[in-house]
């Protein structure tokens, strides 16, 4: 069967501002600068490698359509909704709330189209148009609560997508499980107190947000259980996510049975993103996308969908999500060209310290069984 695919030119129109991450500022002496650490370029040159490496010619392209007022409303407040139609109104946008989340005119029209293609591949996927697939959507979501837009998010993309499957699809059980390196404290916050949609995020310890993300955030009243946060020490590479999913979520996944599984897919744990510290490879995302599409056939007959969260390193992001979508679609047309080099810096050994906060957090499992 085919894996779907979601990318949308505008997409690549997402205006990210003229500063690096907050607003340019003269009196602050924040010069301005044309590429925005979460400029889209980064997201577009992985549609075009997609293209470019003809692994396109394996995909089925789906046309993403926006999501409407009611699929948002089913996971953020009405406020943030109307918040958000306020700033995309402005002649020139502006912040929506966090000081580093900047909306262009306009922006709203886009931020809808990328929830609505998280919610078209889920979809398609659920009904077996398409057997697995990837939105390669932009703005992220991960990061945007029930009422509010935060870390380059507007909308919690995954999670539209999820309550989508829930109200419109009938499905009972969901798991996201969000590798992007950041916490997926908005991901968190929506389902906090939901058993009938899973939430696991891999994260940098300490990195973003601040205090967030630690295991013992674990929900509450009829979710308790059901939010597993695995924060792994600064400087973890493939052993360490590869010994995670292991130990934890693909564990997790098997106790929990859902029906679907979103990946929130952000490559921003990459050994060359300027966003963390961290050191996975392209061949550790295939590895990690290899595990997770498998435990997609032993629990929901395959049903897997992989919604772009973050990732800023134009450089690398595009490998590491191609060695994504060669792994869905099961055909190899690329090396990564960084490979060797990478892979000669570490990240393929698993650390004392990384074990113990996999084994800490793997505790969280006996509340699924
Ligand atoms: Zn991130």
């Amino acid at each position: 069967m085919a894996t779907g695919y979601i990318w949308n030119t505008l997409y690549g129109w997402v205006d990210t501002g003229t500063g690096s991450l907050a607003s340019a500022n003269l009196a602050a002496r924040l010069q301005p600068i044309g590429h925005h650490l979460a400029h889209p370029d980064t997201k577009r040159r992985f549609h075009e490698l997609v293209c470019a490496s003809g692994q396109i010619d394996h995909l089925t392209t789906i046309k993403a359509k926006p999501a409407r007022d009611k699929d948002i409303l089913r996971v953020h407040t009405a406020e943030h909704l109307a918040n958000m139609q306020r700033v995309s109104a402005l002649a020139t946008g502006g912040d929506t709330g966090d000081g580093i989340t900047t909306m262009g005119n306009g922006g709203l029209e886009i931020a809808m189209l990328s929830a609505g293609g998280a919610i078209e591949l889920v979809k398609q996927v659920v009904s077996r148009e398409v057997s697995n697939g990837y939105a390669l959507v932009n703005p992220p979501g991960h990061h945007a609560p029930r009422a509010g837009a935060m870390g380059f998010c507007i909308f919690n993309n995954t999670s539209v997508a999820a309550a989508y499957a829930r109200e419109e699809l009938g499905l009972d059980r969901v798991a996201i499980v969000d590798w992007d390196v950041h916490h997926g404290n908005g991901t968190q916050d929506i389902w906090w107190n939901d058993p009938s949609v899973l939430t696991i995020s891999l994260h940098q310890h300490l990195c973003f947000p601040a205090n967030s993300g630690f295991t013992d955030e674990h929900g509450e009243g009829e979710g308790l259980g059901y939010n597993l946060n695995i924060p792994l020490p600064p400087g973890g590479g493939n052993a360490a996510y590869t010994y995670a999913f292991e130990k934890v979520v693909l564990p997790a996944l098997r106790a929990y049975q859902p029906q679907l599984i979103i990946v929130g897919s952000g490559f921003d744990a990459s050994m060359m993103d300027p966003l963390a510290r961290m050191m996975v490879t392209a061949s550790g995302f295939r590895q990690m996308a290899r595990q997770i599409i498998d435990c997609a056939e032993e629990v929901c007959e395959g049903r897997i969908a992989f919604v772009q969260e973050g990732g800023y390193s134009p450089h690398y992001l595009p490998f590491c999500g191609q060695a994504v979508i060669e792994e869905l679609t099961g055909v190899r047309t690329l090396a990564d060209p960084y490979g060797e080099f990478l892979g000669g810096m570490g990240g393929d050994t698993l650390l004392d310290a990384e074990r113990a906060r996999v084994d800490a957090a793997a505790v969280l499992l006996d509340a699924l069984r």
